[in-house]
């Protein structure tokens, strides 16, 4: 049995995401997509928030299973018996800092390989960032997210409007 683990902030979760999640769905019997609580970043949703986005998203998926963590990717790696980290490469300017990642997370567990998968084309552009962006303007963001993603993001900057 062979056990994925996408990890991220999906901060929210894009079309982008969704189709990484689908494929990697497709290739390992079991896929963990892990929302990693990473301190450093200051996210617009919840812990809660994004892990409902992303169950609802992934639900008709029926190998995936959604978690969060706090701590070292490696670690929850171990924890979930998995050997591969997916990571999704949209451009060339993301490629030094996930071999960075990557390199060091064999170094701390060399038991984990990390493993690349090219972005549809058509979800090459796209970013949780850059959705937020075009939202904080009230922009058409359909192309980017589910309806239900867009609909939460419409309220947090109502929310943060007040
Ligand atoms: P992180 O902070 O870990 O980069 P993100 O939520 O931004 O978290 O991204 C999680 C993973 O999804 C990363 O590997 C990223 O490259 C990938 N990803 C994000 N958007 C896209 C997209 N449009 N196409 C393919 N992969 C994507």
């Amino acid at each position: 049995m062979t056990i994925a683990i996408y990890p991220g902030s999906f901060d929210p979760i894009t079309y982008g995401h969704i189709d990484i999640a689908e494929r990697s769905s497709k290739i390992f019997d079991k896929v963990f997509v892990a929302l990693l609580n990473n301190k450093e970043k200051n996210p617009m949703f919840s812990i809660e928030e994004r892990l409902d986005m992303i169950k609802t998203s992934l639900k008709h998926l029926s190998n995936i299973e959604v978690c969060s963590y706090t701590g070292l990717l490696v670690d929850l790696a171990k924890e979930k018996n998995a050997k591969i980290i997916i990571r999704g490469l949209r451009a060339v300017s993301e490629y030094e800092h996930e071999i960075q990642m990557a390199h060091t997370n064999t170094i701390l567990n060399d038991e984990v390989e990390t493993l690349f998968m090219t972005t549809d084309l058509k979800y090459s552009y796209l970013s949780s960032s850059l959705v937020k962006e075009v939202a904080s303007f009230g922009g058409d963001i359909t192309h980017f997210v589910p309806d239900f993603v867009e609909e939460k993001l419409k309220n947090k900057f109502v929310e943060i409007n007040k």
